[in-house]
């Protein structure tokens, strides 16, 4: 079997609302969806969901290097090679990690598709089905307006609700304190403050204000500062979840050897793929650590991918797939019910509404 052609889609999906987190606001998600056609007649779904505040990307770039680049090294190669052709990809192109998801996510979804195997079942196998409980992600704004969002989220159906905070210790604090007076006892809740606080002082300072309520403090300071990561560790009784700070394998090992992290965030558009995600899960899981498995607000593909992921391994204790319930449409058939997704099927258990693509679609280039 042999890879024919690599179609490439620009595609923009509209948010419910706009996503703010201290990191900057997102009107609209702008995708980029790709099909890898074999000889055979498989087709592969992968997709590249770019941050430029985290890796560098945007969609043009995305689109641009798998045009220009990744698309054509990958004509001819055997798609379920995926080890030697992901590994011929990085040699060719260091960084754009979206851009290498894209593509490794369609050839995984081709070698499922080859074995008659879900994806999760292929990957690791731990849960008997691909399906999942997202959390809600509650946008920086006031506290009165936070507590009202909250109160929403938990009549729709939400157990478990991530507040964005990272703006000054004080109305963070109060953000996160008026929310867990306000929603019953048995609802989670988590913060990620995404580099906000800047520094280990001003970090520990917010966090001593709502260590009490939450069960989990994401990046807390700047991606650079992993020491302080380790420093805040010491100080706290709450577990500190790198993201930001923690993008590939190797990065995991740094943090382990620096004592930096409790629960590792990883996400398939930091890691390029399952591929450098199972790596990346595997450290953490030698070091005892459970993992949970993030998104960058992806469409239905790489959300799909994610669900696999979280059902594969044991140690991904939490996930983040929230993408298609802060989207008001997908250009998939995938099966979403608050706070629920399920994929079922080979590969990756979802198909494309041709229709919805088309409506969506802003950009298309064939390789071949
Ligand atoms: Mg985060």
């Amino acid at each position: 079997m042999r890879i024919e052609q690599v179609t490439i889609h620009r595609y923009e999906i509209p948010l419910e609302e706009p996503f703010v987190t201290a990191l900057k606001p997102i009107p609209e998600l702008e995708r980029v969806f790709v099909e890898v056609e074999t000889d055979d007649g498989v087709v592969g779904l992968g997709e590249g969901a770019p941050a430029y505040e985290v890796t560098g990307e945007t969609q043009g770039s995305t689109a641009a290097v798998l045009e220009d680049v990744l698309a054509p090294q990958v004509l001819g190669e055997n798609p379920v090679d995926v080890e030697r052709v992901t590994r011929q990809m990085r040699a060719l192109v260091d960084g754009a990690p979206s851009a290498h998801a894209a593509i490794e996510i369609a050839l995984q979804d081709i070698r499922g598709k080859c074995a008659g195997l879900p994806l999760f079942r292929l990957l690791g196998g731990n849960a008997t089905e691909a399906t999942i409980d997202v959390p809600k992600v509650l946008s920086i704004k006031s506290p009165e307006e936070m507590v009202a969002d909250a109160l929403e989220a938990v009549e729709e159906g939400y157990e478990q609700l991530k507040i964005k905070v990272g703006t000054d210790p004080a109305t963070d604090g109060e953000r996160v304190s008026a929310i867990a007076e306000a929603v019953p006892s048995e609802i989670s809740l988590k913060v990620d403050a995404n580099q906000g606080w800047g520094d280990a002082k001003t970090a520990l300072r917010a966090i001593k204000g709502i260590a009490e309520f939450v069960d989990v403090v994401e990046q807390p300071v700047a991606k650079a500062n992993v020491d302080d990561l380790a420093f805040l560790r010491e100080r706290v009784d709450v577990p500190v979840m790198p993201d930001e700070s923690v993008e590939t394998a190797n990065d995991a090992v740094d943090l382990v050897k620096r004592g930096a992290g409790d629960i590792y965030n990883i996400k398939l558009m930091k890691t390029g793929g399952i591929t450098e995600a199972t790596r990346l899960n595997a450290v953490a899981a030698a070091d005892g650590r459970p993992t949970q498995l993030g998104s960058m607000v992806e469409g239905h593909i790489g959300t799909a991918a994610g669900v696999h992921f979280v059902a594969a391994f044991e140690n991904v204790v939490w996930n983040e797939m929230v993408g298609p319930f802060m989207t008001t449409e997908g250009i998939t058939d995938l099966d979403t019910n608050v706070p629920r997704i399920t994929v079922e099927g080979p590969g990756l258990g979802v198909s494309v509404d041709r229709n919805r693509l088309r409506s969506l679609r802003s950009g298309r280039a064939v390789v071949e």
